[in-house]
This record gives structure tokens, sequence and C-alpha cells, in this order.
């Protein structure tokens, strides 16, 4: 389960220095849609909690912009993890809207 409340999040993570690359806001902490990896790897989704931004993770663990067609790579292989990041998409959205 997706989970973006930041106690949630792994303190590992929290070393973390990079900026959102849409709203800016600092990076400090990252957590994974399925719950299985502790720490952001290369290619790794990361969802901004501030403006719901989606980006991946190179291989310094800063963002990159993820293009659409990643996205849709990922809707094919994974529709599961695709699913849980539009939901939270949403949720951030709906947030910041209502
Ligand atoms: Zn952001």
């Amino acid at each position: 389960m997706l989970n973006l409340k930041k106690e949630s999040l792994h303190p590992k993570a929290a070393s973390l220095k990079c900026k959102c690359l849409s709203c800016n806001e600092p990076l400090e902490m990252a957590t994974s849609a399925d719950g299985k990896s502790e720490v952001p790897e290369k290619g790794n989704i990361s969802i901004c909690i501030m403006c719901a931004n989606v980006a991946k993770f190179d291989e310094d663990l800063c963002l990159e912009p993820l293009s659409e067609g990643e996205l849709n790579h990922i809707k094919k292989v994974d529709p599961k993890s695709y699913r849980l990041l539009m939901d939270a998409v949403r949720l951030i959205k709906e947030r910041n809207h209502g």
C-alpha cells in the first residue's frame, strides 16, 4: 500500500538532498509503492507529496523527469503499481485543490 504519511517513510532515505523538479520542494524522504524496497534505487519512481509531480531516481538518487513513454511502459508491465501511482497523484491533487 502506498502511504503518504511522513512517519511511514524509511529513515535511510532521509539523507536525500534532491529537489522536486516541479515545485522545488526539497526531497527529504522517499517511499516505494510496493513497500518492498527500503531505499530508493535507480529507476524507482518518486511522487512529490507537495505537488504530485512524478519523477524517477537516477544513479545519484537525484530526480529526473519521467517521460510519457516510460509512464506507459509502467502501465503495461506493472499495472498495479501504475494504478497506485495514479491514485496517489489524484489524492495529492485533490488535497491541494480542496
Ligand atoms: Zn513538487
